[in-house]
């Protein structure tokens, strides 16, 4: 049995990258509150089947989405499951919050990134999330929200992951200019920026020194949880949040301030 806030009762969401980690934890938070979920997955089957399935176990309703993102048409292929998903489920066709999470890092400094590394960060930490964009435009509802999953190295500098910076600022931009534009719409634009956070993304994290470092870099002295992350993103998501727009919202726990 099911508590929700039903904050974002009668909504739909997709949450690219949702099999795991800070995405799994965003699509569980909104289904908690009442959002049907598409979870949208890459090559983890499983992962996104566990993630519906706990999700449906906690009373929640959430939908696969299948998706390799950083190949040719990967956001039309991402949009095509997704409004054949919900037709299969005789839902509503549109989207109401749309959260770009999924990404990789590349832990290189600029000396070391070959040219295919390069291109393969932007064309899934970049790329993917333009037009995956670009293709929810005509599928939003007005009062819409879209929350780009960015990350504080946008705004402090870390020589070695200065690539995977250069991929997420990008989308910093664009958040800017689509909140201007998707305004008269009633649709919130923002960016919600993670710190440290404790998910697979960065396999350097298993080392208990560099995890301790990483933690001490916030003012909590902890790393950050997906969970952390996604009570931000569940807020932004919220009607709450309507008059919060073209934001860079900082979900780092405070790892600047020291400096
Ligand atoms: P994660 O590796 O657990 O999750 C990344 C998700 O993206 C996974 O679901 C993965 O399957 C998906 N994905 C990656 N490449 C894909 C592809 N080619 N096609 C389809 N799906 C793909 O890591 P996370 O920490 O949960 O990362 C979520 C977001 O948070 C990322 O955008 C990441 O850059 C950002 N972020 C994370 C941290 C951190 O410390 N964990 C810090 C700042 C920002």
């Amino acid at each position: 049995m099911t508590t929700t806030t039903g904050r974002h009762q009668d909504r739909t969401a997709l949450v690219t990258g949702g099999s795991r980690g800070i995405g799994r934890a965003v699509a569980g938070r909104l289904a908690r509150e009442g959002a049907l979920v598409a979870v949208h997955y890459g090559h983890d089957h499983g992962a996104a089947e566990r993630t519906v399935k706990e999700i449906e176990a906690a009373g929640g309703r959430a939908f696969p989405v299948h998706a390799e993102l950083g190949v040719p048409g990967d956001a039309a292929a991402l949009w095509d499951a997704f409004d054949r998903a919900l037709a299969a489920r005789d839902a509503e066709p549109g989207v109401d919050i749309v959260v770009n999470n999924a990404g990789i890092t590349l832990p290189k400094p600029i000396e070391h990134v070959t040219e295919e590394e390069y291109d393969r960060v932007f064309a899934v930490n970049t790329k993917a999330p333009y037009f995956i964009l670009q293709q929810a435009l005509g599928r939003l509802r007005d009062g819409g929200r879209i929350i780009t999953v960015s990350s504080g190295a946008t705004r402090i500098a870390y020589p070695a992951i200065a690539t995977y910076s250069m991929t997420k600022a990008a989308l910093d931009s664009l958040t800017l200019s689509l909140a201007l534009q998707l305004g008269p719409r009633g649709i919130t634009v923002n960016t919600v920026a993670p710190g440290f956070t404790d998910t697979e993304i960065n396999p350097t994290l298993q080392n208990p020194q560099i995890r301790q470092a990483l933690a001490a870099a916030s003012v909590f002295d902890r790393l950050g949880t997906p969970a952390d992350i996604a009570d931000v993103v569940s807020f932004v998501a919220s009607d709450e949040a309507r008059w919060v727009t073209g934001q860079w919202i900082d979900a780092t726990g405070g790892v600047h301030l020291g400096l």
